[in-house]
């Protein structure tokens, strides 16, 4: 057992016993400057064990110890390690933000760097604390862009330690993340050597190159296309797909748009072309659709409003808030059913998911809306099919009769697989409607 293991598990035991300060009294000055063989001190092993609570006991008790010599406490609180690290270095990635305030007060230089050239907001960005990532930010005005000796920025750096909480805010705070280490690689090879999808995910939603060729003159996409043990990150990315410069662009949200409006409209017109019969038939369809879709894309999907919107983090955490709760965009506390939408850039409450046909989200406010919309297109798809079976081998506008039933068997395949679409749909919005209720009830 080395001799400084030994003296922590004395102070541990002599903690338990309550006479921590008796044994410490006897302890000359100089016993908090010893260092080991890794040049640490007391106080930094502490700090590097966790043991966060005898650490502050300690802290304490040096603080009254040395109230009318303050110089040799701030001597003691800014000894460097054989790496160059600092106290205030790694309480900034452990995390906890009351024992980074005992030692703020007594730090001389905040911005010092380590061998590596990492600060104190690099070293935040290794922990998963964003409390310790945006109070640093904010109180001490860190560049998020700043550098370590390798070229990596505090992004890297979360990326890397999978830090999905601090990689969260960063991305808030960072309008371009393209940015590269010294090989000329950028945040998404430091998230694949972590290997979390999450990390990838999220890098690539807020429009990562991932073409960008390090200095071995691979790109991200390569790498994982060409090695069989990243199957699974391809597997996960499947959601996406590429647009012409190869990059990946997601399916799923693709926009604020009209396409459903013009969908119906554009079967309507042809049908009609092929079958005037039922005019007001399906005039009345389109616009009781046409009013139902403009309600839904103008509704509110349950918008929550943040009461924080005017105070800045560095509040937020002091008042004691865990901020990972907080969508950093919209600065809302989230609660289970809240979730954020990129594409419209609001939290919205009960949220279900972004409907790009109609060019909204849908949550908690306008599901029953959406599920009568969803209705309303099952029964115009039946209408339309039945419009087009009725006009079958009739010919009206279109002289040609073989034409004309092309026309309306294609009619019927599209409204078969609209049927088939949006039943699936409503179905699985029933189903999760039923689960929220049974969620809340129980
Ligand atoms: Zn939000
Ligand atoms: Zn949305």
């Amino acid at each position: 057992m080395s001799e400084l293991t030994q003296l922590i598990q004395i102070i541990i035991e002599n903690f338990n016993k309550k006479t921590l300060e008796i044994f410490l009294d006897k302890k000359p000055d100089n016993f908090f400057l010893e260092k080991n063989n890794e040049g640490r001190t007391i106080l930094f092993t502490l700090l590097l064990e966790n043991l966060d609570y005898i650490f502050s006991k300690i802290f304490i008790y040096l603080e009254k110890r040395f109230s009318q010599n303050p110089l040799t406490l701030y001597n003691i609180l800014n000894q460097y390690d054989n790496n160059l690290n600092k106290l205030i270095h790694i309480s900034s990635e452990k995390g906890n933000l009351s024992i980074f305030k005992y030692i703020e007060k007594y730090e001389n230089d905040i911005r010092s760097l380590n061998n590596e050239g990492y600060n104190i907001l690099h070293f935040a960005s290794k922990g998963n604390s964003p409390e310790m990532l945006m109070y640093i930010k904010e109180k001490y005005n860190f560049d998020v862009f700043s550098r370590t000796y390798n070229g990596e920025t505090p992004l890297h750096i979360a990326c890397v330690c999978g830090a999905i909480n601090c990689v969260n805010f960063l991305l808030m705070l960072m309008d371009d993340i393209n940015v590269i280490n010294k090989d000329n690689e950028s945040p998404i090879f430091y998230a694949l050597k972590s290997g979390k999808i999450v990390i990838i995910k999220k890098l690539i939603r807020k429009g990562i190159d991932v073409n960008l060729k390090n200095c071995y003159g691979k790109s991200f996409l390569e790498i994982i296309e060409n090695d069989n043990k990243y199957n699974y990150i391809i597997k996960a990315l499947d959601i996406y797909s590429k647009d012409s410069k190869g990059n990946f662009v997601s399916r799923v949200e693709f926009g604020n748009s009209y396409y459903c409006f013009f969908y119906f409209f554009i079967l309507e017109i042809i049908s009609f072309l092929v079958n005037k019969d039922y005019f007001f038939l399906q005039l009345i369809s389109y616009v009781i659709l046409i009013i139902l879709f403009f309600q839904l894309k103008n509704s509110n999907p349950g918008i929550v409003y943040s009461n924080y919107s005017n105070v800045s983090w560095l509040e937020i955490i002091n008042k004691g808030y865990y901020i990972n709760l907080f969508c950093p965009y919209c600065k809302i506390k989230n609660t289970y059913y809240t979730k954020h939408c990129f594409t419209c850039g609001i939290c919205v409450d009960g949220f279900d998911h972004h409907c790009s046909w109609i060019g909204n989200c849908i949550g908690a406010h306008n599901m029953n809306l959406f599920i009568v919309f969803l209705s309303f297109i099952l029964y115009n798809s039946c209408v339309l099919y039945f419009i087009s079976m009725k006009s079958f081998s009739n010919i009206y506008l279109i002289s040609n009769l073989l034409l004309n039933n092309v026309i309306c068997i294609g009619i019927m395949v599209f409204c078969l697989l609209t049927f088939i679409g949006t039943g699936y749909l409503l179905g699985t919005q029933i189903k999760n409607v039923l689960k929220m209720i049974y969620n809340i009830l129980s």
